[in-house]
């Protein structure tokens, strides 16, 4: 194991500050996109909303009576493993369908929110670990968000990311040339690990084999990191996104053809870490922060609902009780109360009542990282090959 310098813990305030929509806001931009409401993937998660949850987007005058996304999410995964179904009409292929549906519904919102991806603090701050006396590998990012922000900002850097999990595309260069990855070495200085605790809407998992494949994410040929990078694109190339996949209802899994799901766990299903890929990811998480010297949360309010990540976190400060705790948050309500959440957990903490940009931009980190290690040459770095 790696001695790890940094961990980051990234919350829904991490990706909120580069544009992504948060919790609440997510459902109405949905519905208000016109787009959607007019496709038959809109139609099918629309319907489902009015049924279930007896909302009629038409006369929704107040986002706060929508139900979260993690709500529907968690409904649907439980009525998919209960034994009784919600209802007749509601089968487990139905609510599968679904959930895809909302999935895709979810990434067109995103794709065609204004403010997102104009800004990325995920890119400064990468920067300004590049410039410091820091390795990628001597960091790790833990995070709590689905969505690929974090990997996307990774491709100006080419470093070569690590996700924890063994996908069956690695290196399967027989398949689409399009659609496989390199695994990233151990002893690489460039790796940097990337752990999503509560999966991605770019690993596709089948619950037959249990097998996860990373698919690319997005619109754009440039948004996939590390692989394929010196195959010159074909002309007229159109890679095939997760919302085509997801229209087509082609999501299979390439093992043995049976339907695949979008890997993402809602926090209130924790026991839903008995997927193997989640629960070994969690044990690197868990490794990476028990290395660490200092953990930095970002965006992260420490929910106590979240009781598994509490439970996660108090363990590995049992093992070992960081030199610094550092929290960035734009909390405006109640500070005290989460601070004391923090104080149960961890001795030496210092509060940045401040959003993720700020503080990357106003110099904080810069501080902190000098203040990390103020004598620290850093060592001749090896070429790192690559494209
Ligand atoms: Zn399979």
């Amino acid at each position: 194991m790696q001695h790890k310098k940094i961990s980051f813990i990234f919350g829904a305030g991490a990706s909120y500050a580069q544009g992504y929509p948060l919790q609440d806001e997510i459902l109405s931009s949905i519905l208000k996109n016109k787009k959607l409401k007019e496709s038959e993937t809109g139609k099918l998660f629309i319907s489902f909303l009015k049924d279930v949850y007896n909302i009629d987007p038409e006369t929704l005058s107040d986002k706060h009576s929508l139900p979260t996304l993690e709500h529907i999410l968690a409904l649907i995964d439980l009525s998919t493993d209960d034994e009784a179904p919600l209802k007749s009409e509601y089968s487990k292929s139905n609510l599968l369908k679904i959930k895809n549906a909302l999935i895709a519904c979810l990434i067109e919102a995103i794709n065609t929110s204004n403010s997102y991806n104009k800004y990325n603090s995920y890119r400064n701050l990468l920067d300004q670990i590049k410039e410091s006396n820091l390795y990628f590998s001597e960091v790790s990012f833990i995070t709590m968000n689905y969505d690929t922000l974090l990997e996307n900002a990774c491709t100006s850097f080419n470093p070569t990311i690590n996700l924890g999990i063994d996908f069956t595309n690695y290196e399967d260069i027989m398949s689409d040339p399009f659609n496989w990855w390199i695994e990233p070495a151990h002893d690489n200085p460039d790796k940097l690990d990337i752990y999503k605790l509560h999966g991605s809407l770019s690993f596709k998992y089948c619950p037959y084999c249990k097998s996860v494949e990373l698919i690319p994410f997005g619109i754009c040929y440039e948004n996939r990191p590390e692989q394929g990078c010196d195959i010159p694109k074909p002309k007229d190339f159109k890679i095939k996104t997760l919302f085509d996949h997801l229209e087509e209802e082609s999501l299979t899994c390439p093992r043995d053809s049976q339907p695949a799901r979008i890997l993402i766990i809602p926090p209130t299903l924790s026991k839903k870490l008995d997927i193997p890929a989640i629960s070994n990811l969690w044990k690197k998480a868990f490794s990476s922060i028990i290395e660490s010297d200092y953990l930095i949360f970002v965006g992260y309010s420490l929910p106590l609902a979240d009781i598994h990540m509490w439970q996660f976190l108090k363990r590995a400060s049992f093992i070992n009780q960081p030199k610094k705790v550092i929290i960035v948050d734009l909390n405006k309500v109640s500070n005290n109360k989460l601070l004391y959440r923090y104080k149960q957990i961890y001795k030496n903490i210092e509060f940045f009542n401040t959003g993720f940009n700020s503080f990357l931009t106003e110099g904080i980190f810069k501080n902190l990282l000098e203040a990390m290690q103020p004598n620290r040459k850093k060592p001749v770095q090896k070429s790192s090959g690559g494209c």
